[in-house]
């Protein structure tokens, strides 16, 4: 665990100093839970945006994208159930002053019980070898069925008073599992309270005139409010879909995990519109499609796990993540989930406007039903970062810090260096930077030695470092050195654009999905 935490802090170390992210007006000590995108962020996010869209809008022939706005009518939140029901469970610890997601603290008490199991079966499996099964040893160990049935009944009790919004059931759950406060370690609770996560503000200039108006929390309600001028003037038949990536806003209660949970955040979501009754076939088709997205880039397939939701929100049919292995563990990275036509509907009665679709095969109207597909693009920023910064132990006893991103979202696609600052060097390195600036961001560096210098692009990122030395006056030759492998190879100076495209091209990673 502290193993984690230390790479958790070295991710967060690193992603400042690389001109990844910095911490929202800094000089003013920052803003809580809110993040700015540096000079490399700013790029590996687009980088990522860019790699959702041409496999969610340009590869799919049915599929087009807009940009709604992100302020919004107040009677669509009305509508979509976010002024009633977008809460989320507070209760605060009497004695350290701190605010908790009451959820949170049942999940992370029954997660921890969870571990003692899987422990439990870590140490028979290496006690038994390959005589070990896990499904006999799950079902007749006492430990692990007396803990198991612990787990059931949180799970039970939680489900039922969330659906109950029964707050003082909450508040009794919390005090009989003896869940204590990670700061104070007291079991002084304050009662449960509802708190609604939506940031609101003012449409107009005088206070008598002015509306009250929200900023979003979620990107979808602006694709279904488009439903019809979309499917209309785009003649979309069913089933098609609608892709948007944008700002949204919560005031989240609980915001103490880097980029993991901000109070201001990118999504990347689409919603396919589908004929009522074929949402479950669409449903397992879209999460299986988004896993495949996920392990193009090869960061691992035991990094990603579903967790099919038992506990549903009010417009699902069916819902699941999809979980990452982040520094602090398996959390959600997006979600699918089967909406129903609760949202088209809801829309219906609150602006009296039709949102049918006309399907002339069945010769019938209907509100389609919606999956939908919604990942935080911060969250995946997270994933892609934590995941690739590595120490890695080189042959001769050294480590170096290497950030091996896939190189399709790496920021800067090759760094050119002349060996010397001299000899005409860097004038050929700046020509080889003028070219290839055509085709990919690659940049220039002729500070320190170059030894340090190809740390320094390892550890940016950087999937190649270009290097101009002496032979390449008498031959027009470099050499092109690797990030992951440190390998070097001599290459002709017209050759270097064909190499890199073929590890940075879309298509070459799309193709493996
Ligand atoms: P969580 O349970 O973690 O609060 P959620 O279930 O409320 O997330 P959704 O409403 O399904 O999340 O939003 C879809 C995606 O948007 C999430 O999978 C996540 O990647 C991202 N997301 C949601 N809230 C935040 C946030 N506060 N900061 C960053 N990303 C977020």
């Amino acid at each position: 665990m502290a193993q984690k935490e230390d790479q958790f802090k070295k991710v967060i170390s690193h992603a400042k100093e690389y001109g990844y992210i910095f911490q929202s007006s800094e000089i003013y000590d920052g803003l809580s839970a809110v993040y700015d995108y540096a000079q490399n962020g700013v790029e590996l996010k687009k980088n990522i945006r860019d790699y959702w869209w041409k496999a969610m809008v340009q590869m799919h022939e049915n599929i087009v994208g807009i940009d709604a706005a992100i302020l919004m009518h107040p009677t669509t939140w009305k509508a979509s159930g976010h002024v009633d029901a977008f809460n989320d469970p507070l209760i605060d610890n009497k004695d350290s002053k701190k605010r908790y997601r009451a959820d949170v603290l049942v999940e992370e008490f029954r997660e921890k019980i969870n571990q003692k199991i899987l422990k439990d079966i870590a140490k028979a499996q290496k006690r038994f070898g390959d005589a070990f099964n896990e499904d006999e040893f799950r079902a007749t160990n006492p430990n692990v069925l007396r803990r198991q049935k612990q787990i059931d009944e949180i799970t039970a009790e939680l489900t039922r008073v969330q659906e109950e919004n029964d707050l003082e059931g909450f508040k009794n759950l919390i005090v009989d599992l003896g869940i204590t406060c990670p700061v104070s370690g007291s079991k002084n609770w304050t009662d449960v309270k509802q708190f609604n996560l939506m940031f609101g503000t003012q449409l107009g200039a005088s206070a008598d005139s002015s509306t009250k108006v929200y900023l979003r929390p979620e990107t979808a309600q602006g694709i279904f409010v488009n439903f019809l001028n979309v499917q209309k003037t785009g003649r979309m038949k069913i089933p098609f879909g609608i892709a948007q990536t944008g700002k949204a806003f919560r005031n989240e209660i609980v915001a103490r995990q880097f980029i993991f949970r901000m109070r201001e955040f990118e999504q990347m979501e689409m919603q396919f519109f589908v004929k009522p009754g074929t949402q479950k076939e669409w449903y397992e088709k879209w999460k299986e499609t988004r896993l495949k997205w996920h392990l193009s880039l090869g960061m691992g397939k035991d990094n990603y796990r579903f967790h099919d939701h038992e506990k549903l929100a009010h417009y699902a049919d069916a819902a699941a993540d999809i979980e990452f292995n982040f520094p602090f563990g398996f959390k959600e990275l997006e979600g699918i989930h089967s909406r129903t036509d609760f949202d088209l509907k809801a829309h219906e009665e609150h602006s009296g406007k039709k949102l049918q679709y006309f399907d002339h095969e069945e010769n019938q109207s209907y509100v389609p039903y919606v999956v939908e597909t919604s990942i935080g693009l911060d969250r995946m920023f997270l994933a892609v970062f934590s995941n690739s910064l590595i120490e890695e132990e080189l042959e001769n006893n050294t480590t170096r810090t290497v950030l091996r991103l896939p190189a399709v979202l790496a920021p800067t696609k090759a760094a050119v260096l002349p060996l010397v600052k001299k000899d005409g060097l860097p004038e050929i390195a700046r020509k080889i930077v003028d070219d290839l600036k055509w085709d990919f961001n690659v940049i220039y560096d002729e500070k320190d030695a170059v030894g340090r210098r190809y740390r320094r692009q390892d550890a940016a990122g950087t999937p190649f470092c270009i290097t101009v030395d002496h032979d390449t006056l008498d031959n027009n030759t470099v050499t092109i050195r690797h990030r992951d492998t440190m390998e070097q190879k001599r290459v002709k100076i017209e050759e270097l654009r064909d190499i890199i495209k073929q590890e940075v091209d879309v298509r070459s990673w799309l193709m493996k999905m």
